[in-house]
């Protein structure tokens, strides 16, 4: 795509959030101690920066490289406009941002429009400082990433698409391929355009209240009063822990957690034997009850696993009979089929299972006592979805193509450009809209905003 295109977009959506920002920045939820959180953004537009440094030439005379200047662009360069380096930095991040008001934040959204705002979920005696040491940590809440990004959607296939940048290659498909990497060239460097639709949200919600109904409040027993739950404006759903008995654990501790609820570290040995071919469930709370719940979803939706195991087979045969042997009381293995499964296919079924209906909890996210999470309220620089608050209940009923949308009013002339690949449908409120090639359409303005953040169309 033309730079200019990309620029005239840039600045439109930087416009409209700005627009938006005047009057709902009073809709922004203010974080706990917010003077102790450090914020993050990321802009529209890029800080350049061009670094001097002396070097040597080949003959061993001493030059320099680079001019000290920086600026802002919207447009991305790979050398200084300046001076031609090649070593010119540039980003869109800002981080180490500090408010000491509600006000003093509110204004800045105003102000800069950013395509994304984050703060920390650490707390911190002086969020504003660079280094993270001189920060002084001083705890953190707890929060969870529920992207569809790590759910292996099947959906993925449909509506993602992928473009080697080996300028030699070029090229295309839809999905994703194996491992990320290009299936004519195999290079790792590809562009992998992400979608979304019903199916992965759907999924992400399906994960999200599973962690907090059945992890959350009731293996850990947090108080409800303490989770904050809200759509990521994107592809997810986040949950926050603001409980403080939890503000100082380390990264360690947090990484357990995470295990726990991803069921990693699960040993089937454990809860199946020879001698029992029973699971051990009964009234213990934790992974005993769940793998039977998790066993049973997987038998009952076996005949769409592509394993190759010496169980699929009578698995499949025998479904009904093994649910209802699951289902007893005490559940049991044995079913009243001559030879039909051993202990050890069973613990690698336990095994499948759990890895397939445990929590799908990204753990750099939970792990890392310094990350930044999305302010809630603000507006999603991918989509122009607003990152909605959310109740455990509303949860159930809330549909983000429908209830995230900041931008109701009016309609957009836009050119559709999808590459090579069409734009999959995807559905605005009640209507559907594509596939495109490459179209010009004028749109309702929540539908040109979403196709414009996915950076699939340009004004016209
Ligand atoms: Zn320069
Ligand atoms: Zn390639
Ligand atoms: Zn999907």
């Amino acid at each position: 795509m033309a730079l200019h295109t990309q620029e005239t977009r840039s600045k439109f959506l930087q416009l409209i959030f700005q627009d938006y920002y005047r009057v709902n920045a009073n809709q922004v939820d203010i974080p706990e101690r917010l003077h102790m959180r450090e914020f993050g953004m990321e802009s529209w537009d890029y800080v350049w920066r061009c670094p001097e440094r002396r070097t040597r030439d080949a003959s061993g005379a001493e030059k320099s490289i680079g001019c000290g200047q920086s600026g802002r662009s919207f447009k991305k360069f790979k050398v200084c406009p300046n001076c031609g380096s090649p070593e010119v930095q540039m980003t869109s991040w800002t981080r180490h941002l500090g408010y000491r008001s509600p006000d003093a934040l509110r204004n800045d959204l105003v102000v800069s429009a950013p395509h994304s705002v984050y703060h920390s979920a650490a707390f911190y005696n002086i969020p504003v400082s660079r280094s993270m040491d001189e920060k002084d940590w001083q705890g953190a809440e707890l929060v969870f990433d529920i992207d569809a990004d790590h759910l292996d959607c099947p959906c993925s296939q449909d509506h993602d698409a992928w473009r080697c940048n080996n300028p030699e290659c070029n090229e295309m498909g839809k999905g994703v391929p194996a491992e990320e990497k290009c299936t004519k060239c195999g290079s790792e460097s590809i562009t992998i355009r992400r979608w979304l639709c019903d199916r992965c949200l759907g999924d992400a919600k399906r994960y999200t209240l599973k962690l907090y109904d059945e992890f959350l409040t009731s293996d850990f027993g947090f108080d409800p009063r303490n989770i904050q739950l809200n759509y990521s404006g994107h592809r997810g759903y986040h949950v926050r822990v603001r409980d403080p008995r939890i503000f100082k654990l380390d990264a360690d501790g947090r990484i357990e957690i995470v295990q726990y609820i991803n069921g990693l570290g699960f040993s089937s040995e454990r809860f199946i034997t020879e001698t029992s071919m029973a699971l051990l469930t009964g009234n213990i709370p934790g992974w005993p009850r769940k793998l039977m719940v998790a066993m049973i979803e997987f038998i009952r939706n076996i005949d769409s696993y592509d394993g190759k195991e010496r169980w699929v087979e009578p698995l499949r045969k025998y479904k009904t009979a093994a649910i209802e042997g699951l289902l007893r009381v005490p559940p049991t293995l044995r079913i009243p089929v001559k030879g039909f499964l051993g202990v050890k296919s069973w613990q690698e079924i336990a095994t499948q299972a759990v890895a397939l209906y445990g929590g799908k909890i990204d753990i750099p996210v939970t792990h890392d006592i310094h990350r930044v999470i999305r302010l809630i309220g603000s507006l999603h620089g991918k989509t122009g979805f607003n990152v909605v608050p959310l109740s455990r209940d509303a949860v159930e009923s809330f549909n983000p193509f429908r209830d995230a949308l900041a931008f109701t009013a009016g309609s957009l002339k836009v050119r559709v450009m999808g590459g090579g690949v069409e734009i999959p449908k995807f559905r605005i409120g009640d209507t559907e809209y594509g596939p495109y090639g490459d179209d010009q359409v004028e749109l309702p303005m929540a539908a040109a905003v979403f196709i414009l953040c996915k950076g699939v169309a340009t004004i016209e």
